[in-house]
C-alpha cells in the first residue's frame, strides 16, 4: 500500500487523508460480512466529507484492486460504508460517484482520490454554470465534476484513445505481501467513444451541479 503511504505523507499540509478502513469493535462473526480479499479505504478531508472506497481483487488473478463502490458521508456522520448518509448533499454525491465509477470500472485509484480531492471546496465552490454554491432546485452543493483541460481551454472531456501506459507504476518488492494498486493493467475497452477519466493531467475538476452538467 505504498500508494497510501506516499498520498498520505505527500506534504502541502493537505486536509485530505487516505486510510485503509477497518470495522473496529465488532465482533469477529461480523467481520465476516467483508467478502475474503476486499479492502476498504477511508478517504476523508476534513470538516468537508468522510468517503469509503470498496475495493476487491481484480478477477485478473493478479494483485491488483478494482474500484467496487463509493460511498459519501458528513464528516460527523458514523456510517457504515454501505449505508446510506443522512443528508442529501452526501447521497447526491455518492449517486454521482457511483456513476463515474461505473462509467469506467477500472478506473485507478490514484484517479478516483484525484477527483475525490477535487470536494475541498463542496460547500464554497460555486457551479462553473450558474454560479451559485446551492442549486436553485433542492439546494445542493455543485456535486458534479466536468474536467477542464489547461490545453485549448474549451471544456474538454477527452475521449479516450487507449493508451496502456497506466501500467508503469509497479515497482513490486521482492518480498511478495505488497499489494499493487493500480488501475486497468490490460485495457480491453474496445473505444465506444465512452468517457475516461483516468490519468487527469494538465487540467482540473471543475464542480457542477449534477443538474447543471449537460447545460
Ligand atoms: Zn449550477
Amino acid at each position: 500500500m505504498d500508494y497510501i503511504r506516499t498520498f498520505n505523507g505527500g506534504g502541502s499540509g493537505s486536509l485530505c487523508k487516505l486510510h485503509i478502513w477497518e470495522r473496529t469493535g465488532a465482533p469477529p462473526s461480523q467481520r465476516q460480512a467483508t467478502p475474503i480479499g476486499a479492502v476498504v479505504l477511508r478517504f476523508t478531508i476534513y470538516d468537508v466529507l468522510t468517503t469509503y472506497i470498496s475495493l476487491a481483487p481484480s478477477c485478473e488473478g493478479d494483485s491488483t484492486f478494482v474500484v467496487e463502490s463509493v460511498t459519501a458521508f458528513g464528516p460527523r456522520e458514523k456510517k457504515l460504508p454501505h449505508m446510506q448518509s443522512d443528508y442529501l448533499a452526501f447521497q447526491s454525491l455518492s449517486q454521482q460517484l457511483a456513476k463515474m465509477v461505473q462509467s469506467d470500472p477500472k478506473v485507478s485509484i490514484q484517479a478516483l482520490v484525484d477527483l475525490l480531492c477535487s470536494y475541498q471546496g463542496l460547500f464554497v465552490d460555486r457551479c462553473s454554470t450558474c454560479e451559485r454554491v446551492l442549486s436553485a432546485e433542492g439546494h445542493v452543493p455543485p456535486v458534479g465534476r466536468i474536467w477542464v483541460s489547461d490545453r485549448g481551454g474549451g471544456v474538454g472531456i477527452e475521449n479516450s484513445t487507449d493508451d496502456n501506459s497506466e501500467g508503469n507504476g509497479s515497482t513490486r518488492g521482492g518480498t511478495g505481501s505488497e499489494i499493487t494498486i493500480e488501475g486497468a493493467s490490460r485495457n480491453e475497452d474496445t473505444g465506444h467513444g465512452r468517457t475516461r477519466w483516468k490519468k487527469k493531467i494538465g487540467g482540473r475538476w471543475d464542480p457542477r451541479h449534477v443538474t447543471c452538467m449537460h447545460g
